[in-house]
């Protein structure tokens, strides 16, 4: 069974995984139908509803005001990972999911069809006329509840979507759009809750391969071509194990250049705009400059990050080390790209350089085809020097970068050897 998956997904260009709240169970969030099912004493369907609001705004804050403590505290999981890799591993990816928990989004899932709404959003619950329709709020606890609307006083309301309330059409639109696909996932959900429980069997009279992933038998189980009775956690690093590196990496003996995934760039976004640690990464040179550059780029840009535009090099080995980074960086819309790459100081040091460039420059004309390939160091250091002249590289420029002073090198396709 998991090999057909994996044949299905090898070929696949266009994957739509539909989460429920199973994928976050073993982030520590509670489910609502499980053994450990939320809220005891009360039935959700019962206090998740305008009804219920209207009658008691209160009690229904209490509730939230809770999980949210208790979702803030948690992290994403090994299934949420493989699921923002996925969103750029397939060149058409689609997450849809019923949890309003935000930890798709924090993995750093590339755009999530969210049918049910945020707990992070808030709206006013009047509608008054001065407040947007939703805004994103992450105070927790909350000092009172009701919380009041800032415009008019009100009580605000949960951004979620509530039994009996009608889903954004946008955002229904898009996901049955999404049923048409290659492989469609049902991930971690009782498909109890329509229309969302309606979309595997779209995606499957659409002519989709379906799967199921879910430790229990639920009402989609015998309609699905696939059903793993497995927990999310385990199922989607074996399946992503299973389907290889990712295709546009690299492998040399030592080193190996991959795709920068969603994890790291939001971890060195994250570095890279924290000023104290900004001066330290200049200081220590941890992190070269063309990095940096690449990185703010890549996470402000989605079309930048799902097009693979950076790269990370890690050496190879049971502890894989971070030895430097590639990007491709480019004048404007229409103006051919160059492949930027900078490695860390230690690794210019420790003989890895001419490999690793060897690695980065015929990548980069070859699998890449990109016409230009610059090449910085962090400091004047005359090993970098030696190394990137040997390969053909020519001395550009000097230039005072963000208060370091480097040194670029270029080499162009048409006169690389
Ligand atoms: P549900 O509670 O009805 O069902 C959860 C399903 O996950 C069950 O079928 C269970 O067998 C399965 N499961 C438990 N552990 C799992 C694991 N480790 N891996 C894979 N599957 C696992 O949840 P649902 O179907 O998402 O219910 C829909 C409603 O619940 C939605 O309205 C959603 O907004 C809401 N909800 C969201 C969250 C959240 O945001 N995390 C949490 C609870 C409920």
């Amino acid at each position: 069974m998991f090999q057909s998956l994996v044949d299905a997904l090898t070929g696949a260009r266009r994957v739509t995984v539909m989460t429920g709240a199973g994928v976050s169970a073993a982030s520590g969030v509670p489910t609502f139908r499980g053994a450990d099912g939320l809220w005891k004493h009360f039935r959700v369907e019962e206090l998740a509803t305008p009804d219920a609001f209207a009658r008691n705004p209160r009690l229904v804050w209490e509730w939230y005001d809770w999980r949210r403590q208790l979702i803030g505290a948690c992290e994403p999981n090994a299934a949420h990972h493989v699921l923002a890799d996925w969103s750029l591993r397939f060149p058409q990816f689609a997450l849809i999911t019923q949890n309003v928990d935000g930890l798709h989004e924090r993995a750093g899932t590339a755009r999530v069809l969210r049918l049910h709404g945020s707990i992070w959003d808030v709206g006013c619950w009047r509608n008054c006329a001065a407040s947007p329709h939703r805004w994103r709020d992450h105070t927790t606890p909350f000092p009172v509840l009701p919380p009041p609307c800032p415009h008019c006083g009100g009580p605000l309301r949960p951004g979620v979507v509530w039994f009996g309330e009608t889903l954004d059409a946008e955002v229904m639109d898009a996901s049955l759009a999404a049923t048409d696909c290659d492989v469609f996932f049902t991930v971690g959900t009782s498909s109890v809750v329509y229309p969302a429980a309606g979309l595997v069997d779209h995606a499957r009279r659409g002519g989709a391969l379906t799967a199921e992933i879910n430790p229990d038998s639920t009402p989609a189980s015998g309609g699905v071509d696939i059903a793993l009775a497995l927990p999310a956690e385990r199922a989607l690093p074996d399946l992503d194990r299973r389907l290889g590196p990712h295709p546009l990496a690299l492998q040399t003996s030592r080193l190996s250049l991959r795709p920068v995934l969603p994890r790291d760039t939001a971890m060195l976004h994250q570095l890279w705009t924290d000023p104290a640690v900004r001066r330290f990464l200049w200081d220590d040179a941890v992190i070269p400059v063309t990095t940096a550059a690449s990185v703010t780029s890549a996470s402000a840009n989605d079309f930048a990050a799902r097009h693979y535009g950076l790269w990370s090099l890690y050496t190879r080995g049971d502890e894989p080390k971070l030895a430097g980074f590639c990007g491709l960086r480019s004048e404007g819309i229409g103006e051919a790209p160059e492949l930027l790459f900078g490695l860390q100081p230690a690794f210019w040091r420790q003989g890895l350089a001419l490999e690793a460039a060897r690695a980065v420059v015929a990548y980069g004309f070859d699998t890449l085809g990109i016409p230009r390939i610059i090449a910085a160091t962090d400091a004047p250091n005359e090993r970098s020097a030696r190394t990137l002249t040997a390969l053909g590289m020519r001395f550009d420029r000097r230039d005072d970068h963000h208060g370091l002073d480097t040194l670029f090198y270029s080499l162009d396709r048409n006169e690389s050897a």
